[in-house]
This record gives C-alpha cells, structure tokens and sequence, in this order.
C-alpha cells in the first residue's frame, strides 16, 4: 500500500507550486490578426500601436507566413498549428469532390464563409481540420472565448459549435440566416450598448474596380469600426465580468481587403500596394488595435492579458505580364489587350492539353472562346462528370488536382507548366513519381493526413522587385485573380508574401526583446495553446513549435538554413526552395526558379547541412 501511495504524494506535493499554478490559471489572450501585413509595413509612423507592441515586446523578426500564403491556409494553422496538409485547408479554394451547396454548387468553394464551412465540415465527419483549435479546446477547457472579425478565417477557430451559446462569434455574416447566431447574453449587452445586431457591410472598401476604373480609395473603416465597437464596449467587459481567463481572436480585414482593391496604380506596377489607399488601411487595422489597448487598460485588465499580433500573410502588387501564355493572346470582355485573363492556368493547360474546360461557378458550363472561367477555377477534360484535371484558381499559386491520379496526366501537365515565364517553382504529390524539374509537395508541407482531397500539383507564380530598398517591401507578382495589374494578391512562396508581421506582448513575454529564430504561424498556434494551458493531442505530424525563446527563461534555439534544388527539366528549369529549420520545423522562404521569385537566391546554391 506505501508503495502505490508514494507517487500520489509526490503529485500532491506539486500542486502547490508556482508552476501549477500558472498553468492552472492562464492570463488572458487576445490574438489579434492584421490580414495581409507585410512585417516590414510597420513602423512608428504608419502603425505606432503594432510598432510599440513590437518594440516594447517581442519583435518575431524572422517571421513566415505558411505556404500557400492565403488567410484560410493560414487561419488553420494559427487555430491548430498544424500545416496544410494535416489541416487540408491548402489554400482559399480547395477542391472538395462534391458540389458545395451554399457555394452555388461549386466544387471548388471559397472557404471564407461560414455556411461553406459548416457543409465541409459536415461531408468530412464533422471537423474538416480533422484537428483540434486552440479556441474550441479552450472553451472545453472552461475559459471564456470569442471570434470578432473577418468573415471565415475567424469562425475556423471554433467551427464546429455553431450554436451562438458556447464561443461569442461576430463577423461579417452577423445577423443575417448564414451567420453564427447571437446568444441573448450577447444580445441583451449589445442592445444596451445600442449596437446593431448585424454587421454592416463593407461597403465602398468592397468596390474592386475594372480595367479602365480604378478601385477604392477608402480603407475597410466602417465595418472594422463595427467590430471594434463591439470588442470594446460589450465583448471585453463581458469576458470581464465572467471572471475567468479568456481568449479573444480579432481579425483585422485590412490592410488585405484594401490592398486587394486600392484603386492607386490602376495598370501600373508603381506605386502598387504602397499607395495611399493601403497605407490608410494599415492605419486602420492599427486603430482597432489601440482600442483594444486602450479598451484593456481601462478595465484593469492590461496587466493580465498577452497580445499576440500575427499577420496571416504577406503582399504583392499584381502583374499581369507574360510573353508565354496563349491565354494573354486572347480576348476578354474585363481583360486589357494582351494581358492575362483571369483564368488564364486552367485556359493554358486545356489549351496545351487539347481538353474542353467547364466552370465550376457557372453551373458547370463550358467555357467558350474569348471567355475564361468566371473566377479561374475550372474542370478540365472530355466528361464533366469525369475530369482529368480540376484547376482551383486562388491567387499568387494555384493548386491542380488529378481526380484520377493520372501520371501521365501529371508528366503532361508539368510539361506545360514548365514553358510558361509566369510560373516559378512545381510542386507534385510524390505518389504520381519523380517529375524533372518539380519538388514532392512533402517538401512544403503538404503532404499530411489531411481529410480533403489533396492536390496533386502546386503552381508557384513569378514575382520580381520593382527596385526599393528592401526587395520585399515592391514586389510584383502574377495572380491568378480577377484584380488588374497594380492592385495586389498574396498566396506564393516568395519571400515578399512568407514574410508577415508578428510581434507579441504581455505577461507571459519577454520586453524588448528581438527574436532571431525563424517562427511560423503555426508556431504561433502551439504557443497560443500553451500560453492558455491546453493541452491537445495532435494528429498529424506537420506541426510547428512553441516560441519558448520569446519566454521569461526561455533560449533561442539553433537553427539552420538551406537550399533545396530538385532535378533540372529538360530546358534547365529546377524548382528551388530556400528554408530555413529549427529541430525537425521546416520553415520556408522562397522558392521557385532562380531569378523568378524575390527572396530566392539568383544563383543555386548548395545546401548548409
Ligand atoms: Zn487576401
């Protein structure tokens, strides 16, 4: 009997700790998203809040966003710490292999929306992450928990409880049938607060323009003032009054709305996202921010709360330059001469394929000549109901999907690929071979156990620098996207668009101090969990690490960097990736051809270990 007894006691004897103690009682967390930040957007004068945070606290200056750089991508990992291929979120648009009903039958949906999530998650067992997030295990865990913010990448951190009653969940769907229903707790307190129950929408910041009108010119104010309004006046002081640990995620929809549709270089490459328009949108994510700050400091609670500050992604300018592309030969209603078309990967790869496309967000029509597919995305292949290829059109990259897993298929679409100026860097699913010129997609953190279908091809775009000081700070990149040259997309592995902000702050951090490590977003998950005292069993293995340097007593760790370099194509093209890595976390910089993406290397060089 003495002998079972013994280990009770020693277990006893701990609770009693400071350490038991700080883990039993997590201070509170507020991660705070400015979607699309570029690290280097960020200084005293164009974003004092996001500036002080990062000076006074913790400067992640070796950030990466996680490849393919779009919000959702990057919403999962923040929410689970995992990387795309254990989450499945591989980008905005992902094939699903079922017609998605609240996306208008599409199957290749955009993910940023809440009634597009729940049907996923439903056709995938419930939980198309097949992960846990960090907010969902906190609200089971017992803390209070709420989602303000950007229709889709906020609901991902809890989606599956779509009752209203356990996560607060306020977001561009608020109060219309598709959102997340309000509680009457929430209710009752933003009816006393003489706060709308539905979120307004966007507005004039919505307004993308066409080729010969130039875009908006006013940053996301009102709805972000919206959200704001509603995280300070009622969400903060309810979490309050509930006296217990909380987390609250706010997601800042700017500067990337505005960047996106920033009506300052309609055609032109310069100024690009660096106008004036974007820079009122960076000041407005900033503004929210200080509210928060300041919403903090005034009910006492500045003292008890970390504020994380990571950005999902970074940003480009959009060119649509190429010599190469049958499809910027054509001619569109939308598209300027000579230009590419929206659409223009899956025109080029039915074109060298010599294969009918069909538009999965037009009823599955066939697209004819002089059209594209209305948002790029389009089955390729004699049956509709058979394809050979699925092209999931998102931005910066785009993903191919091979239904059948043809390896022919493949080797012929590859072989397309790789005549085209506007690619840089393929990607393949190791299972269809070893292609020249191409990396597996295990070498980028794709290939996991995730539930959704997982494509077999992804396409990297060129970028290049217009010439500035900082590479990264004027990049352009072709995007595969309805915007027109000047205006700006992300979601390549260039290192204009991996290098995103990141800073935090608060008890739980060390002031003033400057991270060398290279972190990721989904490091930036794992530390959420452990800054909150949860403990989740992971089920894939693509997983980040906690930021433990950034900790009271905590050591930078080694890290490494490297280059590697697939087998040269027929013409000489060879898919580069520069990375850097801490243990077994594989962060990436840039990759693609030489010479065709920013941040890579012009000239091969060979691995340092
Ligand atoms: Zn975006």
């Amino acid at each position: 009997m003495n002998r079972m007894l013994l280990p009770v006691l020693a277990v006893v004897s701990l609770i009693g700790t400071d350490a038991a103690f700080a883990a039993d009682t997590p201070h509170n967390v507020i991660l705070f998203v400015p979607d699309g930040l570029r690290a280097l957007s960020v200084t005293p004068e164009t974003a004092p809040t996001m500036a002080a945070i990062r000076d006074q606290g913790v400067n992640f200056k070796n950030s990466h966003s996680i490849f393919p750089t779009f919000t959702m991508t990057n919403a999962s990992a923040l929410a689970t710490g995992h990387s795309p291929g254990d989450t499945g979120v591989f980008s905005n648009k992902i094939y699903t292999g079922y017609k998605v009903a609240p996306a208008a039958d599409s199957m290749a949906p955009d993910l940023e929306n809440d009634a597009v999530l729940g049907d996923i998650d439903a056709h995938m067992g419930g939980n198309l992450l097949d992960e846990t997030a960090v907010v969902e295990a906190a609200r089971q865990a017992g803390l209070s928990t709420a989602l303000v913010g950007k229709l889709g990448p906020t609901l991902v951190f809890d989606h599956m409880d779509r009752s209203g009653n356990g996560t607060i969940v306020i977001d561009d769907a608020t109060g219309t049938a598709k959102g997340i229903p309000l509680s009457a707790e929430i209710t009752t307190a933003m009816t006393a607060a003489q706060l709308p129950l539905t979120a307004p929408s966007r507005g004039v910041n919505s307004d993308l323009g066409d080729m010969k009108t130039p875009g908006t010119q006013f940053a996301n104010v009102i709805q972000q003032n919206y959200f704001a309004d509603v995280a300070s006046k009622v969400v903060l002081p309810l979490l309050k009054s509930r006296n217990k640990p909380f987390v609250m995620v706010f997601w800042s929809r700017d500067p990337d709305g505005t960047q996106h549709n920033q009506g300052d270089s309609l055609g032109k490459l310069e100024p690009g996202i660096n106008g004036p328009t974007s820079k009122l949108a960076i000041k407005n994510a900033d503004d929210d921010l200080a509210r928060l700050r300041a919403t903090l400091d005034q009910l006492g609670l500045a003292a008890t709360t970390d504020i994380v500050v990571a950005a999902d992604h970074g940003f480009s300018t959009v060119s649509k330059q190429s010599k190469t592309s049958p499809a910027a030969r054509g001619h569109y209603a939308d598209t300027p001469q000579g230009l590419l078309p929206p659409g223009f990967l899956a025109l080029d790869l039915a074109s060298a394929l010599g294969l009918p496309l069909y538009d999965v967000n037009d009823k599955y029509a066939r697209v004819l000549a002089e059209h594209h597919p209305i948002a790029g995305s389009a089955l390729i292949g004699d049956d509709v109901a058979n394809p050979d290829l699925v092209v999931a059109t998102n931005g910066n990259s785009d993903l191919i999907y091979l239904p059948r897993h043809d390896k022919q298929i493949a080797a012929r679409a590859v072989a397309a690929l790789l005549k085209q100026d506007y690619v840089s860097g393929i990607f393949v699913d190791g299972r269809l071979g070893k292609i020249p010129g191409t990396l597996p997609l295990s070498a980028i953190g794709l290939d996991g156990k995730a539930v959704t279908p997982m494509p077999a091809i992804v396409v990297n775009f060129a970028s290049i620098s217009t010439g500035c000081a900082e590479p990264v700070m004027c990049s352009a990149s072709i995007a595969d996207a309805p915007q027109q040259q000047g205006q700006g997309y992300h979601g390549g592995l260039n290192r204009a668009e991996t290098m995103n902000f990141i800073a935090a702050i608060g008890p739980d951090f060390k002031a003033g101090f400057v991270d060398p490590a290279p972190v990721s977003n989904a490091d930036v998950g794992r530390t959420l969990a452990q800054l909150l005292g949860l403990s989740i069993t992971p089920k894939g293995n693509l997983i980040g690490r906690v930021m433990t340097e950034a900790l009271p007593g905590g050591a930078v760790p080694p890290s490494t960097s490297g280059t590697l370099v697939s087998a040269p194509a027929a013409n000489g093209l060879a898919t580069t990736l520069a990375f850097q890595r801490v243990g077994a976390t594989r962060y990436l910089d840039a990759a693609g051809f030489p010479g065709r993406t920013v941040g890579l290397p012009a000239a091969r060089v060979t691995a340092s270990r």
